[in-house]
């Protein structure tokens, strides 16, 4: 099997040659962006969840007493 020069380090997904990784620093911006597309899926479904929540009963009192909350704010 072909095994490449380079491969995706764990930590942040960039592209580093093998025998450079154990210098390799991941960059902070490279890596929430590399954990925020392992979340993609579970993010998306956040989405669905809040809004079958707020389509409740619950979650239509919940809207109303923050609405209210937000309001009353001096
Ligand atoms: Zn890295």
């Amino acid at each position: 099997m072909f095994k490449s020069r380079f491969m995706p380090c764990p930590t942040c997904g960039a592209s580093v040659d093998r025998h450079g990784l154990p210098e390799h620093q991941c960059l902070p911006e490279r890596r929430t962006d590399y954990e925020m597309f392992g979340l993609r899926e579970e993010i998306a479904r956040l989405e669905a969840d809040l809004g079958r929540y707020l389509a409740t009963a619950s979650g239509r009192f919940s809207t109303w007493l923050a609405a209210r909350q937000v309001r009353r704010r001096p």
